[in-house]
């Protein structure tokens, strides 16, 4: 929606753009017409002067355009801010202006300052659209009672209370409508982005929230974390009690991270039982103190029957990861947030883990001889992931392992790294095994028996 959002925001502030364009143009043209220069006498003897003139006009004009378009790329709509202000008190600074120059309290172009009241009403709501015509109003009566000659009766007064009038009741009318329509566009897009049963955002936000926000911090040069969540053994709570009960429980965990979160933090269920939270501009270290508060936070929580879950308690595994730091793209980052995730099941679930890669150690090795042969580790490693993560994480686990006991047997460095790499390649012959046999739950077939003893 984030997408759509500022599509929408974006025709709105070019259409602005032009009517601001078409205010300063007829300004031009005022004071042109206050010169005479449309008079044929006059227009035959400047005719090459405002040939010259128009096409630095026109040229500065479509400067000024293209200055408001790109300044609207980095503006956030609705917020009012220094760029904003500064663009209204200089157009209000024109017209005033204009009008003291064509007559002052005569002049027949006060309704003018409609120009800014329309466009700052629909850009930036009503209490902006009531405050610019309120200082438009009090221009025209000040220069009412000021400039008008003594003893002369100043007959614009009466036309000039009505105007003032047409003023603050555009502001009022058009911000009233700009008011409803923003929050009946709120509304519907609570309708496309809030998942009914949790009240937390759904996928499809959380896609569009991280596409965002990863840019974002990216141009800010700050780190963004990502944690994935699930609910552990809530399977067996579905058997236990049934889906009506997973639902509620479903409901209070949605409630418990919504109430968890920072401000800046978006919170979405990623899938059945699972969740998501989007930290922008925060640390992975800050981003484990904050993904275990969650878990000790719902495992302190009572959820009704719970005691005859496996571990007696409901209790949710988290899965912790960064950008840059693991992760360069959006797709990484889910990637090692959802690796993490099952680290984390496979420690025993109930606790959070951070992304960790066997393919990160191995660079810490690299030696010039070795470089070919640790990329092609790192390839065959990699293509095992995708197809069979047990594998992957037991190669991590004995890696690990291997590098401890060698540690303890006091190895030369020259064998630690040998058993090291024979740890990384030790499972390697499953390259060959196809996805459906590396990942079948029920016992091999005999043929399925001889493809596995054949690779192995
Ligand atoms: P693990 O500890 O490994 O996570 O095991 P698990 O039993 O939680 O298994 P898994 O994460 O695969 O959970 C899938 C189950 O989640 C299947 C289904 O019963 C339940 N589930 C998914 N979506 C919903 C839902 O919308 N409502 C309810 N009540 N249950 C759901
Ligand atoms: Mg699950
Ligand atoms: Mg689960």
């Amino acid at each position: 929606m984030y997408k759509s959002e500022n599509k929408f925001k974006k025709n709105i502030y070019e259409m602005i753009a032009i009517v601001k364009l078409i205010s300063l143009l007829f300004c031009g043209f005022i004071v042109l017409s206050e010169y005479n220069v449309w008079s044929t006498e006059n227009f035959m003897k400047y005719s090459q002067i405002s040939i010259y003139s128009s096409i630095i006009g026109t040229g500065i004009l479509v400067l000024i355009y293209k200055a408001w378009i790109f300044s609207s790329k980095r503006k956030v709509m609705n917020k009012i801010n220094l760029y904003y202000v500064i663009e209204t008190i200089f157009l209000i600074f024109v017209f005033m202006t204009l009008i003291i120059s064509s007559g002052g309290y005569t002049s027949g172009y006060k309704f003018i300052f409609l120009f800014i009241i329309i466009t700052t009403t629909i850009q930036h709501g009503m209490i902006s659209g009531i405050w610019v015509s309120s200082i438009c109003s009090f221009f025209i009566l000040y220069i009412d009672f000021i400039s008008v000659p003594k003893g002369i009766v100043n007959i614009f007064f009466e036309t000039d209370i009505s105007l003032v009038g047409i003023f603050i009741l555009t502001a009022w009318l058009l911000g009233c409508y700009v008011n409803l329509e923003e929050q009946y566009r709120k509304e519907l897009l609570n309708l496309v982005n809030i998942d009914e049963l949790t009240g937390i955002y759904n996928h499809r936000f959380f896609q569009e929230a991280l596409t965002t926000k990863f840019e974002e911090c990216k141009y800010e040069n700050t780190s963004i974390s990502l944690l994935f969540m699930d609910i552990d053994y809530f399977k067996s709570y579905n058997d236990l009690y049934g889906h009506q009960a997973g639902d509620r429980v479903l409901e209070k965990i949605g409630k418990v991270l919504k109430n968890g979160a920072r401000d800046k933090d978006i919170v979405a269920r990623y899938g059945g039982e699972e969740f998501a939270v989007i930290l922008p501009k925060t640390t992975e270290e800050e981003a484990i103190i904050i993904a275990e508060n969650i878990r000790s936070t719902i495992e302190n929580e009572e959820f009704k029957g719970e005691e005859n879950l496996p571990n007696k308690k409901l209790t949710i595994s988290v899965g912790v990861s960064c950008a840059p730091k693991r992760g360069k793209n959006k797709i990484d980052l889910i990637k090692s947030a959802d690796d993490a995730l099952y680290r984390a099941k496979f420690f025993n679930k109930n606790r959070v883990e951070t992304y960790f890669c066997v393919l990160d150690e191995l660079k810490n090795d690299i030696q010039e001889e070795h470089i070919d042969m640790i990329s092609s580790i790192k390839t065959l490693i990699s293509i095992i992931n995708a197809k069979d993560r047990y594998t992957y994480g037991h190669t991590e686990r004995v890696v690990i392992y291997c590098k401890m006991i060698a540690n303890r047997l006091n190895l030369t460095e020259e064998d630690k790294k040998n058993l090291r790499y024979g740890a990384y390649l030790h499972d390697i012959g499953k390259i060959e095994i196809g996805q459906e046999i590396l990942n079948k739950k029920m016992p091999l077939n005999d043929k399925e028996w001889k493809i596995l003893k054949k690779t192995s």
